[in-house]
C-alpha cells in the first residue's frame, strides 16, 4: 500500500517542478549539462539528478543510464 501512495506523491512534486527529496525548486537547481537536443541534466543541491524535457517543460528523475551517458560525455 505504501508504495502505491508514495509514487504519485513524487509525481505531484515533479509536476510542480520540485525535488522529490528536499522539495527544492528545480528551476533554481544547477543545470549541469545538456543530455540530448531536447533535454538538460539538472542536479539538485541534495545531489539528486533530473532530466528537464524542454519540449514538455517538465522534469523527471534521471535514470542511471542517462547519468552514465552524461558522465561518459564529460570524460571525452
Ligand atoms: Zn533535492
Amino acid at each position: 500500500m505504501l508504495k502505491i501512495i508514495a509514487k504519485p506523491f513524487q509525481e505531484v512534486l515533479l509536476q510542480r517542478k520540485l525535488c522529490v527529496g528536499c522539495t527544492y525548486p528545480l528551476d533554481k537547481a544547477n543545470r549541469v549539462g545538456i543530455l540530448t537536443e531536447n533535454s538538460d541534466l539538472v542536479e539538485c543541491k541534495c545531489k539528486r539528478r533530473y532530466v528537464f524535457d524542454r519540449k514538455l517543460g517538465q522534469y523527471r528523475r534521471a535514470s542511471l543510464q542517462e547519468e552514465q551517458q552524461y558522465l561518459k560525455r564529460l570524460k571525452k
